[in-house]
């Protein structure tokens, strides 16, 4: 296939490769979007995420500029939904967090870690303490079970599948040139394909590792279930020592459980004990789960850099300018909006006034750590 000369073939259509894309086009490029599997997105970390917008819930376990970045990307998708031509799921309804009783423990460090990371100012605006009164009034379904807990207000999920495919109908409207199982691609590839891109933006999640060793996979597992006899409004998650959990529900009475999470790239299928930890868990949340029907058990690698944050690296290969965006790790969902918008404004600029524009696009950055690559730091590159 022969396609015309483009500014920005983009290698790796999951959640980071559609979202660039649909910048770049809005922002008057022409794209190229090439995919080693299909446009259901069957290939992507992405297609299985629970797709939950939790900045605050998540600070438990992140750090601060993944909160800011989370917190930042919920209006960006708020947003973008707007412009979608099909609909998506999208909740901010916020995050409920409970425990049973022997876990208070458990409760006592995750208030205190969110204390510690997030903003002062959200935690005092967004995450109370409830009791079991408040638990039945925001989850009827779980009256009398639980007496304590905690509501993150304003936090969001969508239906990470609907925002795939709502993507894909948009970029083919707005004429990106989308090349679907196009198999493993890399700088090489463009003459192959018959291209000749301005910029390269690899998007390829673990799929880059070969390009850049340090990524590794982190294994998550996850249950679909379908459970029209229990009716929860918002995420709840249940922390627990050995397997805390989250229930995320979906349009159509299905719940996503998950998820493991394992130091591992091993893609074979769910485990006897995974499946068995995850729907347990379900089941001591709501014995009703005990009746749902299992739709499917995924697993996917969540794509993860040694310091579990993302970068967005810049480096000429084979003299084409390429910017590599990766390590969404747990976090794709909640904080791609801010991350490819960022990755975005470098090829822009690498674009419109080559290398020697990147520094100053570090140094205006909100977040400059995220930033590296021979093109922001030799001056070589930048001559
Ligand atoms: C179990 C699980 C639960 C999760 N839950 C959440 C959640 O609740 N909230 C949240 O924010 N995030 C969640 N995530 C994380 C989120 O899914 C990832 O961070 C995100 O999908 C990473 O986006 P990406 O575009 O970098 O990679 P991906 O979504 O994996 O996309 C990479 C794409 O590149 C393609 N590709 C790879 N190699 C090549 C190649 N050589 N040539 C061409 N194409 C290639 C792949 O086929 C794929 O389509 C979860 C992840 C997992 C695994």
């Amino acid at each position: 296939m022969t396609l015309p000369d483009i500014d920005v073939a983009i290698f790796g259509a999951g959640l980071a490769g559609r979202l660039c894309a649909l910048q770049l086009a809005r922002a008057g490029r022409t794209v190229a979007l090439i995919e080693r599997d299909g446009p259901d997105g069957r290939g992507a970390a992405a297609h299985i995420a629970a797709a939950m917008l939790a900045p605050l819930a998540e600070s438990a376990i992140s750090e601060r500029s993944v909160v800011e970045m989370g917190m930042a990307s919920v209006p960006l998708w708020r947003a973008l939904i707007d412009t979608l031509p099909t609909p998506v799921f999208f909740q901010q309804d916020g995050t409920l967090v409970v425990w049973h009783a022997g876990d208070r423990n458990e409760a006592t460090m995750f208030a205190s870690r969110v204390r510690a990371v997030a903003p002062a100012d959200a935690v005092q605006a967004q995450f109370r303490a409830v009791d079991g009164d408040t638990i039945a009034e925001l989850e009827p379904a779980l009256a009398g079970r639980f007496r304590q807990g905690l509501f993150i207000g304003g936090e969001g999920q969508l239906d990470n599948r609907m925002v795939l495919d709502a993507l894909r109908v948009a970029l083919e409207a707005e004429g990106v040139h989308c090349v679907w199982h196009a198999g493993e691609v890399d700088v090489s590839s463009l003459p192959g394909l018959g291209l000749e891109a301005g910029l390269v933006l690899d998007c390829r999640g673990l799929g880059a590792r070969r390009d850049w060793p340090a990524l590794r996979g982190l294994r998550g597992e996850v249950v679909r279930i379908h459970a029209p006899g229990v009716r929860l409004h918002r995420p709840v998650r249940m922390l627990h020592p050995r397997y805390p959990i989250y229930i995320a529900p979906k349009p159509g009475d299905v719940y996503v459980i998950g998820a493991t999470e394992l130091e591992s790239d091993d893609m074979s299928p769910m485990s006897v004990r995974s499946a068995l930890e995850l729907l347990s868990a379900a089941h001591s949340l709501h014995p009703a789960f005990g009746e749902a029907r299992i739709l499917e058990l995924n697993v996917q690698c969540r794509p993860t850099l040694p310091h579990n944050l993302p970068e967005i690296i810049a480096e000429h290969v084979r003299d084409v300018p390429v910017v590599r965006v990766n390590g969404l790790y747990r976090h794709g969902f909640m904080i791609a909006p801010a991350v490819t918008q960022a990755a975005c404004t470098v090829a822009q600029a690498w674009l419109d006034d080559g290398a020697g524009a990147l520094p100053a696009v570090r140094a205006s950055a909100r977040w400059p750590e995220m930033y590296g690559g021979t093109a922001f730091d030799s001056q070589l590159e930048n001559a």
